[in-house]
């Protein structure tokens, strides 16, 4: 299967847990830009089963003390596209970790 976040190097990762890994996005909007991406290929949220819904609350959590530690922002978005006309770009799903300044 041709798809670039099957293809991302655990190398990349800033943190896991057993269900998905946190990267910096390729692209960063604001400082700090990150992607929670499962490491299973699944297309977008709605094909998460409720283990991998339940591990997605701890890892986001545990992404926001990471970046909280590293870059202070006061305020944060949480995003994700669902399809393409949406927006999406990479169907392997992801939740954009935006910090705002
Ligand atoms: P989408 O529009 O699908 O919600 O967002 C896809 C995001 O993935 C974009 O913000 C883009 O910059 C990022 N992206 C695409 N390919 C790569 C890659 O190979 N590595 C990383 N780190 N980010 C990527
Ligand atoms: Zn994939």
């Amino acid at each position: 299967m041709n798809c670039v976040f099957c293809a991302i190097s655990s190398d990349a990762y800033i943190i896991e847990n057993d269900c998905f890994f946190a990267i910096k996005d390729k692209r960063p909007v604001s400082k700090g830009h990150c992607l929670i991406v499962s490491k299973r290929h699944s297309p977008d949220f709605f094909s998460l089963s409720p283990i991998e819904a339940s591990s997605l609350l701890d890892i986001t959590k545990k992404l926001k003390e990471y970046l909280d530690a590293e870059y202070c922002p006061p305020s944060y978005n949480l995003l994700m596209n669902c399809g393409a006309r949406a927006g999406q770009t990479v169907f392997h799903y992801h939740l954009h970790v935006i910090p705002r300044y």
